[in-house]
């Protein structure tokens, strides 16, 4: 179908294949985590329903603009993915890969960065930070005029930088998995990869909880490359039920009946 029609069908299909996609990822993880941490969601039955609502909203405006291009695509040959793989040279694909996260990631930072001021917090970003703590089931969990600023972003680059079908796939993937992993309130990584070399360079789940935790700085989304080179970068964050140790810059003196009770 290349007219009208053919669109609004192609929009409707993608954002219930983005919607089906979010359940079954984001039910896969809270499954395991009743295995692996029983009881972490424990009376957080409402605020994992509001997390579902919206995240299902946002499946439907992520899925018009993936939708015009899926259509595009198919029916006039728009974007440049290409499935050809022979079409580029092969070390092109996992920098093709690396590209759209590095620019993915870029946008996100100085977007998110930006809704973490006061009236765009209240305006577009509070409806994510009310998961206190959040869920598996808060990947997606954004007011609508968050989910739009993320979801035109791989629409967008799709008309610019050129990707294999598959490579794309890889990143929709990375980005679902990663979605859900840095919100579900443990952590899927060995120490060794969280606090090693590759974990100063990649964003974990022990460090965006330390985003929701302090609600300042850690605003990458899968590099800390922005978050370090511009000062935000808070460390990581802790799994005990302890407030993470905020940095010398967020530690305000004890108060001299709280200092004095600790003596
Ligand atoms: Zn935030
Ligand atoms: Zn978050």
């Amino acid at each position: 179908m290349t007219g009208q029609p053919g669109l609004i069908a192609s929009a409707l299909v993608m954002s219930v294949i983005v919607g089906v996609r979010y359940l079954l990822t984001s039910g896969a993880f809270a499954l395991a985590t009743r295995r692996v941490r029983p009881g972490l969601y424990a009376g957080l039955s409402r605020q994992m329903r509001r997390e579902v609502g919206w995240s299902l909203l946002s499946a439907l405006l992520y899925g018009i603009p993936a939708g015009v291009v899926a259509w595009g695509w198919q029916a006039h040959g728009w974007t440049r993915i290409y499935t050809d793989v022979q079409a580029w040279p092969l070390w092109y694909l996992p920098l093709s890969l690396l590209l759209y996260l590095a620019v993915h990631d870029t946008w996100f930072y100085w977007t998110h960065r930006l809704m973490h001021r006061p009236w765009w917090f209240r305006v577009a970003h509070a409806v994510h930070h009310d998961s206190r703590p959040p869920t598996a089931w808060a990947a997606m969990s954004f007011h609508p005029w968050e989910a739009l600023t993320g979801a035109l972003v791989i629409p967008a680059l799709v008309f610019l930088v050129p990707i294999h079908v598959a490579a794309l796939g890889c990143v929709l993937a990375i980005m679902t998995l990663m979605g859900v992993t840095n919100h579900m309130g443990w952590e899927l990584f060995p120490r060794r990869i969280v606090e090693g070399r590759m974990g100063r360079w990649i964003i974990t789940a022990t460090h965006h909880q330390k985003h929701h935790d302090v609600y300042r700085g850690n605003y990458g989304l899968y590099f800390r490359f922005w978050d370090r080179l511009c000062g935000t970068d808070k460390g990581l964050g802790r799994w005990d039920g302890v407030p993470p140790d905020q940095d010398a810059q967020d530690r305000r003196p004890p108060r001299p009946a709280a200092a004095a009770r600790r003596q």
